[in-house]
């Protein structure tokens, strides 16, 4: 038996929790979530309560269909409300006739113009502590059923992960941008596997989700080795190993090993390096590790036939190497972020699978020997990374 309503209504919590991961701003986040809610259980409103442990008290912050600045902070016992009883239970509410339930706490439905009938409440619960309530309040028709119940816990999960990352974001520090990032991932993985296992999927939609499985686990597991990486080179821990080297076979040996990957989407991948480029002294394998990146870059942010050039010239007492691709550019509001960690300009997710820490190690490579990264772009006709390195850098 299939069931595609139940179905449709969990693939669309695979979209809203992708959609969560991809927001830092509290307030714009507790919008999508209370929205989702209402759509989801197909109910008049719904609203969230966040908890106060401070003030032992639970205030509004959002609500769909009900005049928010009228609610929002509009402060609600916990000893003598539903959301209370919620919060204190750590337990989901399904009320069939509100006026009958002594829990209710009447003043928030005369102060907000709306005759609470039916509720569902489940609490937000992150790492044991509940952090506030997701209430639907009126189902459409009829009342709501277990499965809203099943479907409004599945969205709190998330929406709990959701709110404690943005606060978490706040403050900007290299863990706790760690953690949102991994988070995003994490989210997506369970709602997949979730998903994967329900036995009346079609093969097609199977596929789908291991898909996302298989992008989503690559990405985790890229993250964390370049994190560790990143990691190291912002503390200082990073051994440099400098050495005197001809830079020509390393970018020969870049170009062979990219080949591959540029052959499957179409790509020309030519290098053009001079022939009596002067010896380098710096640590070859952290310098082709950035050669690396930038053309795995050029071959990932292109466009199919396009091409990706590799140069290398001495000038001014400096090596001067520069990969150039014919991808979608990048305009000048969007170069000013590129640096920042976990940066991915807007659109590019589509292309390919990143991480957004690549440039900062690039950057902080460079840096250590003494060099800068040089970004020329033009939207629509392509992207030239030039990265200047002093033939005697500073790494020893
Ligand atoms: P990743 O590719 O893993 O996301 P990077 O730090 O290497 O991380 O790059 C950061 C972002 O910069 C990418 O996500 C992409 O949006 C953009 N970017 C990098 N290289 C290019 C390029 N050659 N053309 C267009 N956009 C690029």
């Amino acid at each position: 038996m299939t069931d595609q309503p139940l179905l449709d209504n969990y693939q669309r919590l695979l979209e809203i929790s992708r959609d969560l991961a991809s927001t830092l701003d509290l307030r714009v986040l507790l919008h999508h979530i209370v929205h989702a809610a209402a759509d989801l259980c197909n109910a008049e409103a719904a609203s969230i309560l966040l908890y106060d442990q401070n003030r032992q008290d639970l205030r509004f912050e959002v609500a769909t269909n009900m005049d928010d600045p009228l609610m929002r902070g509009i402060s609600v016992p916990v000893d003598s409300s539903l959301a209370g009883w919620i919060v204190t239970n750590r337990q989901p509410v399904l009320i069939s006739d509100v006026e009958k339930d002594l829990r209710h706490y009447n003043q928030v439905g005369d102060s907000v113009n709306i005759k609470i009938k039916t509720l569902l409440g489940v609490p937000l619960i992150h790492k044991d502590k509940v952090i506030g309530v997701l209430e639907a309040i009126n189902k459409q028709s009829g009342g709501f059923s277990p499965q809203d119940q099943d479907l409004l816990s599945a969205l709190g999960a998330q929406a709990a992960i959701a709110i404690e990352n943005s606060r978490l974001f706040q403050q900007t520090d290299l863990i706790s941008d760690l953690v949102h990032e991994l988070r995003t991932p994490l989210a997506s993985l369970t709602t997949a596997v979730h998903l994967v296992n329900r036995p009346e999927i079609s093969e097609e939609q199977r596929k789908r989700f291991i898909d996302i499985l298989q992008q989503e686990i690559s990405r985790l597991s890229d993250l964390t080795t370049s994190f560790l990486d990143l990691a190291r080179l912002e503390s200082g821990r990073t051994q440099f190993h400098a050495e005197i080297f001809s830079i020509k076979p390393l970018l020969e040996d870049c170009l062979e090993i990219m080949r591959a990957r540029a052959e499957e989407k179409n790509l020309t991948l030519a290098g053009m390096i001079d022939d009596d480029l002067p010896e380098l002294n710096g640590d070859k394998d952290k310098i082709k590790q950035v050669v690396l990146n930038l053309l795995s870059n050029a071959i990932k942010y292109n466009y199919p036939q396009g091409s990706v050039d590799l140069s290398a010239k001495e000038n001014d007492g400096e090596m001067v190497l520069s990969v150039r691709d014919t991808g979608p550019g990048i305009s000048q509001e969007n170069l000013k972020h590129l640096f920042e960690k976990f940066y991915r300009v807007p659109g590019t997710e589509k292309l390919a699978v990143g991480t957004g820490l690549g440039l900062s190690i690039c950057k902080q490579i460079v840096e250590a020997h003494g060099g800068n990264i040089e970004i020329q772009s033009q939207v629509e006709k392509g992207t030239t990374f030039i990265v200047h390195l002093p033939l005697i850098s500073l790494v020893h």
